[in-house]
């Protein structure tokens, strides 16, 4: 396991080490962590709005409507109502006694596979499909590649009654059938996109187009915390409900105090970002685990791709290399601009794991405590069973991982992988 990326190099439990990372919510150059990015929408060097000129008025009236409807008591207490009574939320911190005598240590998952839909991709597109409702946009339009995003966006734009577009690569409409029959009994629409590689960025790169010809009617719903400005900053703050959360009900169970480490598995970095919002200004120390065939941050370079600058995974000609990972969702190439800078600033620190640790994590996880996770959380998961083993988390010391979604949609893929065994 890749257990050494740390921009300090002081192993997982640097805290005392970390410059300014705690209490004050500002690194010494006085910048705010995880706060604003600006009108430019940087973060640090990394983020910014990379998009040809026809989109930057849709950007821009996209940023003046969400700085107008974020701070609105009205705007918020509808999502909070929605985020309840349809989502499910709060969503419960569980400590998971068996598997925490296994590792030595004190083992807490805040349990967002508990949502409506089973992931934390709910919180996003609630917020964005009520943006779009008080933006008076009566189209959302989304792109995926696995589906997930696809049947979240769909969901959400059945439940406000927005018409719905969702542009997938023809080979991922092939590959996940089942994800595109979704959607449509959600009552979206499947555009099978034949460009370039048949794949996610030939979807993003038709989802602009269309987007560009159909501004006045259509709102963009973004997957990650990934794109152009305010895409990031506002998937993030959508998102943070679940850092935020967790981080009260962590106080509750821990006797008042933050857990030592909290971790999340990095995709686009939507759930880390949730997550880490809520403790970017404790001491806890903060780490992001992607797939060890995506991991742009912990092995990729800077690059200007999809509408940001932010990490990817590129070939000697700089040209972004297709990600490879058992897990749908982590199969992103990149990953979003604000963790680029939270790894470079040495905040949270960016790690990989591989796929038979994310399988064995998986089986273990559903052995111990009767929680089958999916994938994508397996990763987190992994890091921390591989650490914990390793004393590199030492004992005793409190971890909490968000489990971004729970195991069903995965379960058939790991038999066919593990042949049932
Ligand atoms: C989509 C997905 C991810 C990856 O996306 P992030 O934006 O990195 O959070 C992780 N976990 C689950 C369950 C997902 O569906």
């Amino acid at each position: 396991m890749n257990i050494d990326q740390g921009e300090d190099g002081n192993g997982v439990l640097s805290r005392s080490e970390r410059p300014d990372a705690g209490l004050g919510h500002a690194s010494s150059a006085g910048i705010t962590l995880m706060g604003d990015p600006g009108s430019r929408g940087y973060f640090g060097e990394f983020g910014g709005q990379f998009v040809p000129e026809a989109l930057v008025p849709a950007c821009q009236q996209l940023e003046t409507a969400f700085r107008s409807a974020w701070p609105d008591s009205s705007f918020r207490k509808s999502l909070d109502g929605i985020l309840h009574a349809y989502a499910g939320r709060p969503t419960p911190v569980t400590e998971c006694r068996r598997l925490s005598e296994n590792l030595g240590i004190r083992l807490l998952l805040k349990r967002e596979d508990l949502t409506h839909t089973g992931s934390h991709k709910i919180n996003n597109v609630l917020g964005q499909a009520l943006l779009a409702k008080r933006m008076g946009k009566p189209r959302l339009i989304a792109e995926t590649g696995a589906g997930q995003h696809g049947v979240a966006a769909a969901t959400a734009a059945a439940l406000f009654g927005l018409e719905c577009e969702v542009y997938m690569g023809e080979m991922d409409v092939h590959r996940q059938e089942l994800n595109v029959f979704r959607m449509k009994l959600l009552g979206a629409k499947v555009r099978s996109v034949s460009n370039g590689s048949r794949t996610l960025k030939d979807a993003v790169n038709e989802a602009l187009r269309d987007w560009v010809a159909n501004v006045e009617s259509t709102y963009y719903c973004i997957g990650s915390v990934v794109g152009p400005h305010p895409y990031p900053w506002i998937v993030r703050e959508l998102q943070a409900v679940v850092g935020n959360e967790a981080r009260s009900q962590c106080r509750e169970i821990l006797g008042g105090a933050d857990p030592d480490v909290v971790v999340a598995c990095v995709g686009g970095g939507s759930n880390a970002a949730g997550t880490f919002a809520g403790f970017v200004d404790s001491s806890s120390e903060l780490i992001g685990v992607e797939a060890s065939g995506g991991a742009a941050i912990s092995r990729g370079v800077p690059g200007v791709v999809h509408g940001m600058k932010s990490m990817f995974l590129q070939d000697d000609d700089g040209q972004v290399q297709e990600a490879q990972s058992i897990s749908a969702g982590l199969d992103y190439p990149g990953t979003g601009p604000e963790h680029a800078h939270l790894s470079s600033l040495g905040r949270a620190r960016y790690t990989a794991a591989n796929d038979v640790q994310v399988l064995d994590a998986f089986s273990l996880l559903s052995r111990t405590e009767g929680i089958i996770p999916a994938l994508e959380p397996a990763h987190a998961l992994a890091f921390v069973i591989e650490a914990a083993r390793a004393g590199e988390i030492p004992g005793g010391a409190s971890v909490l991982i968000t489990l971004s979604g729970r195991g069903d949609k995965d379960v058939a893929q790991v038999m066919d992988l593990t042949a049932g065994g």
